[in-house]
């Protein structure tokens, strides 16, 4: 039996799960069933001590990448295997929205979007995709995709991760020297890190400032990376030209925070790449099949480096 739990659109996974494997039991909050018989959790943002809740549980499927809302918590037991989602439909989305962000400074939407509020017609000189340097935290299931595939278009593509890989088409740095070689060359800085110790406050004054003047942020990955006061300062004195946030650190964001009215912020509410129920629950049954048959599973995510 599996436990289900999600924000929205139930019906949409239960269906998914149904037409996929119809045998499987799947059980939600207000179904009556034994919390004995339970063996599988499938949740996004998971309520407090909702693992506590099943004695027999034999693993947890975080329904999205990050998971940071499973890592760290009192009633995640640590001998179960926590398996996230690698991609399932995320990194298409996730190439979408960078490409609306890297066009509009690109072809200067931006300044075009100031100036028609302030009644002002004057063509400004676009750059072309070449002429673009893209810097990209994080080269995991997502970053490396839309890392390929930016590059494919003709942008210059750098990205920074921890171990070294060889990405055709793209420049790979590791490494402290690594961070402050793509921190100087990048026009546009994308972040698809994870949420960890190492990873949080890590867009401050100090690396932000590393950017060539001018240079844009593009946020995708989580608002705890971003030093909101430094990022605004950037933007104020002008260091920085534009950020582009779909992720910040209290989602909503409250109101009155500076960033809603800021005018050289572009903010959307979370929706960058979002779980698609189809292409996820074919990935939960995939592993649930490796699982039985004595396999590791495909996005077990690593106690010691959380994620
Ligand atoms: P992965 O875990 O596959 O990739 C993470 C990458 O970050 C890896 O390349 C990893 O390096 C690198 N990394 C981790 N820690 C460090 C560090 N300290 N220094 C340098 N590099 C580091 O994650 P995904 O690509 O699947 O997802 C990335 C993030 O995107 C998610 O964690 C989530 O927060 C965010 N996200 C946001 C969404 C949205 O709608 N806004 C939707 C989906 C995801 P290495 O490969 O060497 O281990």
């Amino acid at each position: 039996m599996l436990y289900l739990h999600v924000d929205s659109g139930l019906d949409s996974w239960r269906k998914a799960f149904h037409q996929q494997q119809p045998d499987l039991q799947v059980v939600v909050a207000g179904d009556d069933f034994d919390p004995a018989a339970v063996r599988w959790v499938a949740a996004w943002n998971p309520p407090e001590a909702l693992f506590a809740g099943f004695p027999n549980l034999e693993g947890i499927f975080a329904l999205g990448a990050g998971v940071d809302a499973f890592v760290r918590r009192d009633d995640l037991p640590a001998d179960i295997p926590l398996i996230r989602l690698l991609d399932a439909g995320m990194a298409q989305q996730m190439v979408e929205y960078i490409l609306w962000a890297l066009l509009t400074v690109q072809r200067d939407f931006d300044v075009y979007a100031r100036q028609q509020q302030q009644g002002i017609w004057q063509e400004q000189m676009a750059r072309s995709m070449g002429e673009m340097r893209l810097g990209i935290l994080g080269l995991g299931a997502l970053g490396q995709k839309v890392a390929q595939q930016l590059a494919g278009l003709g942008y210059k593509v750098a990205g920074w991760k921890r171990s070294p890989l060889i990405l055709e088409g793209v420049q790979v740095l590791t490494g402290d020297q690594g961070f402050d070689d793509l921190l100087k060359q990048s026009d546009v800085l994308i972040s698809l890190l994870p949420n960890t110790t190492q990873t949080r406050g890590v867009l401050n004054r100090s690396t932000l400032g590393r950017l060539p003047q001018g240079a844009v942020l593009v946020n995708v990955a989580r608002g705890v990376q971003v030093v909101d006061e430094d990022l605004l300062q950037l933007l104020d004195e002008g260091h920085l030209r534009l950020a582009v946030l779909d992720v910040f650190h209290q989602e909503p964001l409250v109101q009155g925070h500076p960033f809603w009215r800021h005018p050289r912020v572009v903010m959307t509410p979370h929706m960058a790449a979002a779980t698609l129920p189809e292409p996820a629950v074919e990935q939960v049954l995939g592993n649930l099949q490796r699982l039985a048959s004595g396999q590791e599973p495909l996005g077990l995510v690593r106690a010691d480096s959380g994620y």
